[in-house]
């Protein structure tokens, strides 16, 4: 939607829901948010926002907003000061160091938090506690995106600018449903279909955009590397590959021409359940067009094998010279959450430091400790998976997590929960008293996104500001200023006050991030990293000259298909497969809060009409969903867009329990979950 701009003058931001970065700007009136208005200078959006942006956010007001900490009493939450609540977590913080040493701590980071409180809550690990051991939620989402980009092409990030879009003339969007999950995008991306823009859509389902497809590939979930090795193939066999550029730009062509001998279309065909017909036409549409973009979201990420998913789509770029040239639109990540790049950009990560230098390489650690002034631990710390293990195993003693709500979000939430339950100190930044909260000993209140200043880095790459346009409610601070706080209180003074210092900092650890600061933000709008001199532009589109590996070239990955953790057998004979929906955002907590509830008010179980049959569930009954590790309820909705054999719903509400019902497979990589394939069992319940 467009609309008008009335005066007063709102406050300009960017949107906190997902990552497309849209522009906002906010108009308040007595200190209350009154209209959410989509900004048509917007460098992403240009006047566009969706039902999210625009109108979820009526959970700043909620009576349910945390106000004031809470500290765990005889097994209840109480509220207290401030003082006695920091107090309380710098105590906790200082046993778990005597009794375990610093690698006894342990944090989760967020996309929920700003670009500067990540960087704030990454130094707060390794200055003051002296462990790696800080993760953030893009462990749970693009992880393999990072991992895989990287391997590949050098940098873990989208390759294009988003505008360049408006050239491609042939779009692969592979495991996505942006008309719901990135409306903006999903919208730009419907336009240039309408203008001519030949479209393939690899999904299971038949997401929004499938409806507007030349071809719609079904793979069945987990079988991605096979279907796209199977679209490689059909490149090479066909004489559709950019001979010169491979030869100039891109190893590994010889080891990857000899693994795709295994997949040809009708032996993908027999692994995916994709027409080989449809694979070919697929392959001759993206590898035929002038301008071809490949987009993709979870669907590929998501999986046991989730990196090697990304490098194998990847090739089919790099097949085409369609990735540091202008002959395509590279590979782009759709990223979920507001600023998932950004928390990783900033170093939440037990392996990397700011701007990706890895923990283990002391050129890095010598940059970060010239400015930091302590030495950096050069032993990567644990994920998010494994500080679980860590804490049902004993040696995890104290967890501060923030932003997130691990407990509705993180697969296997039994096992999450008893993780937390056993660790002696665990601490909760939030809004509300979350699943996560209610199993915390301190819950500290703090601001949302429309209450705090700093920075988000969006989808394809670029630093945008955040501004608040209302105070949070009580006594609930910003996360940079609870980390700051407790630090203090720990006889540590962080340095860097506000969220601008913060940010100049970070460009003092990381060269990639040297040329950014507020004051630019504020004058240019949006800019895009790798950014290393404030008196140049950022670098919007990638690998223009070299691609950013050690030795300057695109990197073919020769991975073979393996399937996935499970499959469905008698017992469980159906695949659940998880993702999002059009009103609301991940756990829901704000989107639920407020009007979009009404839009969307309960979370449905999606099953084909034949699996209705087969299984007794009718239209709008509640249904029991049970796979290996748990059990859910939810209500039937009986349709065409989920395949036979699948069944899909959103982890949009954490009551109904879907995340009991995930597996601990993991990409073998990045430890990635695997979110897209669970074997379940379905049965009525009413
Ligand atoms: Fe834009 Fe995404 Fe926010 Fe919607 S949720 S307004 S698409 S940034």
């Amino acid at each position: 939607t467009s609309a008008s701009r009335p005066s007063p003058e709102p406050t300009r931001t960017t949107c906190g829901y997902c990552g497309v970065g849209c522009s906002l700007d906010v108009v308040t009136a007595g200190g209350k948010v009154t209209a959410v208005l989509p900004a048509r200078d917007g460098p992403v959006n240009q006047g566009h926002a969706c039902v999210k942006g625009r109108f979820a956010h009526g959970y700043l007001t909620s009576p349910e907003r945390l106000t004031r900490p809470l500290l765990r009493r005889d097994g209840r939450l109480e509220p207290v000061g401030w003082d006695e609540a920091l107090a309380q977590v710098a105590r906790g913080l200082r046993a778990a160091v005597d009794a375990g040493g610093p690698d006894a701590v342990a944090a989760i980071s967020s996309a929920r938090a700003t670009n500067e409180e990540n960087y704030l809550v990454q130094k707060f690990m390794r200055v003051v506690i002296g462990t790696n051991n800080v993760d953030n939620c893009s462990r749970l989402c693009h992880s393999p995106s990072a991992a895989g980009l990287t391997a590949s092409l050098g940098l873990p990030g989208g390759t294009d600018t988003f505008d360049d879009v408006e050239k491609a003339d042939c779009l692969l969007v592979v495991g996505a449903n942006p008309v719901e999950a990135h409306p903006v995008v999903g919208a730009r991306l419907l336009g240039r279909v309408l203008h001519g823009a030949k479209l393939v859509v690899a999904d299971p389902r038949a997401v929004g955009l499938a409806l507007h497809a030349d071809v719609h590939l079904r793979p069945r979930p987990g079988t991605n590397v096979a279907l796209f090795h199977g679209l490689a193939h059909v490149l090479l066999a066909e004489g559709l590959a950019d001979e010169e550029f491979l030869r100039e730009r891109v190893v590994g062509l010889p080891e990857l021409t000899e693994l795709l001998a295994d997949y040809p279309p009708q032996r993908v065909a027999d692994i995916t359940g994709v027409p080989a017909a449809d694979l070919v036409a697929a392959a001759r549409l993206y590898g035929r067009a002038r301008r071809p973009a490949i987009l993709y979201g979870l669907g590929v990420t998501e999986h046991l094998h989730g990196t090697d998913g990304v490098r194998s789509l990847t090739n089919l770029a790099i097949l085409r010279g369609a990735v540091g040239t202008d002959r395509g639109y590279g590979v782009n990540p759709l990223r979920g959450q507001n600023n998932v790049q950004g928390a990783s950009d900033m170093g939440a990560l037990p392996d990397f430091l700011p701007g990706y230098g890895r923990v283990s390489d002391p050129a890095a650690r010598s940059r970060a400790e010239a400015v930091w002034g302590v030495p950096v631990p050069g032993r990567p710390g644990l994920r998010i998976p494994a500080m679980f293990a860590a804490a049902r195993a004993g040696d995890l003693r104290a967890l501060w997590v923030i932003g997130e709500d691990v407990c509705a979000t993180d697969p296997d939430a039994n096992r999450v929960a008893r993780a937390l339950d056993a660790c002696p100190l665990v601490v909760c930044n939030e809004l509300f008293l979350s699943e996560t909260a209610r199993h915390a000993d301190v819950v500290l209140p703090v601001a949302s996104w429309l209450e705090k200043d700093g920075s988000f880095v969006n989808f394809d790459r670029r630093f945008q500001r955040v501004r608040p346009a209302v105070s949070p409610p009580g006594a609930a601070r910003s996360d940079f200023d609870v980390v700051h706080a407790v630090a203090a209180v720990m006889g540590v003074d962080l340095g860097c006050a506000t969220p601008a210092d913060a940010l100049a900092e970070c460009g003092r650890v990381a060269p990639v991030f040297a040329g950014l600061s507020h004051d630019r933000l504020d004058r240019e709008s949006a800019v895009p990293w790798p950014c290393p001199d404030p008196g140049r532009p950022g670098e919007a589109t990638l690998y223009a000259k070299r691609f950013a590996t050690p030795d300057g070239r695109a990197h073919l990955a020769a991975t073979p298909y393996l399937p996935p953790g499970e499959q469905p057998d008698d017992d469980y004979p159906l695949v659940l497969v998880t993702g999002r929906r059009w009103a609301h955002y991940n756990s829901g907590s704000m989107t639920r809060r407020g009007g979009n509830l009404e839009l969307d008010p309960v979370d449905f179980l999606d099953l084909h009409p034949d699996d209705a049959t087969r299984y007794d569930v009718r239209d709008g009954a509640h249904v029991t969903v049970e796979s290996r590790h748990g059990r859910a309820c939810l209500i039937a909705r009986v349709g065409e867009q989920t395949a036979t054999g699948q069944v899909f719903c959103s982890f949009h509400f954490p009551t109904s329990g879907v995340n009991r019902l995930t597996s601990d497979h993991a990409d073998t990589v990045t430890s990635c979950p695997e979110y897209k394939v669970t074997a379940v069992r379905v049965a009525s319940s009413s």
